[in-house]
């Protein structure tokens, strides 16, 4: 019944209270891992939004230079273009290099007018690269569209961007195009354009094969986000990462490690606890019974001598004796039983004075053999009436010890030798000096103890299988008080015992010289 139960707690409290635990793992991890995506979520719209506010920036300023050109361009009066554009053009289109206005009604597409703020020599080579290579590339319509729009390339190596957009001269179809100053872009107006921007980002501009043409070269560890300028230079990308977003990833995995640890930690502390607390109530229910058997014990062992002296007592006073001899051995009875009383009350008190620890012992210089010859003389009367021969030999053995509580202890091996040995003849206590103290050996030729036994019995209350199925009396206290005895004079109780021919148990108590609690009084 009570193995079902511990069964029972066994199954039911370890593996639910891992489950409860391995499910709070998985919520907090799972938690954790949420409020993770929220963060990298938000680090990343943050960055996209830093990252297109400035392409927007740039996109915006070269527009506004396209239609501040295209205010000033008047295809009717082309010959006034250079008067009314060059005097506002290093202030309202800094990055525009030059205007040409291109005649799409004629067959090889005639040049109609080329203004430059400041000419140079690439002026001819710029016009047939746009001409030959560049016209073909663009969107042109016919009826022609107004509409501003760009043209971003890279021809043999070197980037071009122009704006342009188309207008009637009468009946005949023209071509605005504006080129603009790739270098001036990147070199001056870039760095004006972004230098003010905040310091909680790393930004650069790369070109379609990923060189970087503007700012510094990113190794970003968290999110970086890559957008091409919307309209203008749309063959480049502005790249951003957020500086504070740097090192989230490996605080986040850090942050993730540290909960599993935790989690761990609680889980093993949490089942460990668990594992001890079932563990101690199980103890607790087997001491408990352990205890009712003591109870019961003592009271059966109680009540059988004092049936004795009472019912010989009563046959004496009442005077129905037969003669002297009968008299003398009912007398002798009843001291044998007395005695018996004496020693089971001594025991129980010594076992309650041992289990409250404190002032147990009182040690002193003494002889180990003059101690065992009392215990022995105690119970030589008893051997006698069992027909067994108690002898005792060995040579004076001075130790420090406490003579009452190893007489007890001896007592308690002989006693359990003659109710275990039962029927056997010879029962041998010695005492042998060792190099450094004594030691007490108690031996008999009884059935000795199984091997499940072996190892339990020296618990307090604890009794034999055989012992319980054969009804001898006994409490379960006595090995433990040998044992408490002789660990406390510093040395071990040592059990020898065979339970097939030749059978028999021998107890060895070892006192050392000086036992290690034990101080020499002051002189
Ligand atoms: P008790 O004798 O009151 O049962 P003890 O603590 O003295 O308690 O002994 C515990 C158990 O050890 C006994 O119940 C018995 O089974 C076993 N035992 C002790 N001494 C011997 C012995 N000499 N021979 C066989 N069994 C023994």
């Amino acid at each position: 019944m009570r193995r079902l139960r511990d069964a029972w707690l066994y199954l039911t409290v370890v593996p639910a209270v891992s489950l409860a635990v391995l499910l709070l793992a998985g919520f907090a991890l799972r938690a954790n891992v949420q409020v993770e995506r929220s963060r990298q979520q938000s680090v990343f719209d943050a960055t996209w939004s830093v990252a297109s506010e400035r392409v927007d920036r740039l996109d915006k300023m070269i527009i506004a230079q396209d239609n501040a050109v295209a205010a000033s361009v008047d295809v009717t009066q082309l010959a006034a273009l250079a008067a009314r554009w060059l005097p506002t053009a290093s202030r309202e289109t800094p990055t525009v290099r030059a205007v040409m206005v291109v005649d799409l009604g004629h067959a090889s597409s005639e040049v109609r007018a080329y203004v430059a703020p400041t000419p140079g020599p690439d002026e001819e080579s710029f016009r047939r690269l746009v001409i030959q290579k560049l016209l073909p590339l663009m969107q042109l319509h016919s009826p022609p569209e107004e509409q501003l729009r760009h043209l971003h390339r890279t021809v043999s190596g070197r980037s071009y961007l122009l704006s342009y957009w188309q207008r009637m001269d009468g009946d005949r179809p023209l071509l605005v195009v504006v080129w603009h100053d790739i270098s001036r872009l990147v070199h001056e107006v870039m760095p004006q354009l972004y230098r003010e921007l905040d310091k909680n980002s790393r930004m650069n501009v790369i070109d379609a094969r990923g060189r970087v043409l503007f700012g510094p070269a990113i190794r970003a560890s968290g999110p970086l986000v890559s957008l091409p300028f919307p309209t203008t230079l749309y063959d480049w990308r502005l790249q951003v990462a957020l500086t504070s977003a740097e090192g989230l990833e490996e605080k986040a995995r850090r942050q993730r490690l540290v909960t599993l640890g935790m989690v761990g930690l609680a889980a093993v502390v949490v089942l460990a606890a668990t594992i001890a607390l079932v563990r101690a109530a199980r103890e607790e229910r087997r001491l408990a019974a352990l205890k009712g058997d003591f109870v019961a014990n003592v009271s059966h062992e109680l009540k059988t001598p004092l049936a004795s002296v009472r019912m010989f007592g009563e046959m004496l006073l009442t005077g129905r004796v037969a003669n002297d001899d009968k008299r003398r051995e009912y007398l002798k009875i009843i001291v044998g039983e007395s005695e018996r009383l004496t020693s089971l009350i001594d025991n129980v008190l010594d076992f309650a004075k041992v289990e409250r620890g404190k002032d147990a012992y009182d040690f002193g210089e003494g002889d180990l053999l003059e101690v065992a010859r009392r215990a022995v003389d105690n119970l030589r009367y008893r051997a006698e009436r069992q027909g067994v021969i108690l002898g005792l030999e060995g040579t004076h053995g001075p130790c420090v010890l406490d003579e009452r509580a190893i007489e007890l202890a001896a007592m308690n091996l002989i006693d359990n030798a003659l109710k275990y040995a039962r029927g056997t003849k010879v029962i041998r206590v010695a005492v042998e000096p060792l190099a450094d103290g004594a030691k007490l050996v108690v031996s008999d030729e009884g059935p000795g103890i199984d091997e499940d036994d072996r190892a339990r019995i020296f618990d307090r209350f604890v009794r034999g299988r055989e012992a319980q199925a054969q009804r001898t009396r006994g409490s379960g206290i006595g090995l433990a008080l040998v044992k408490h005895i002789a660990e406390s004079h510093g040395g071990p109780v040592r059990l020898t015992t065979r339970t097939t021919p030749p059978t028999g148990s021998t107890f060895e108590v070892r006192l050392p010289a000086r036992p290690p609690r034990w101080r020499p009084p002051r002189a």
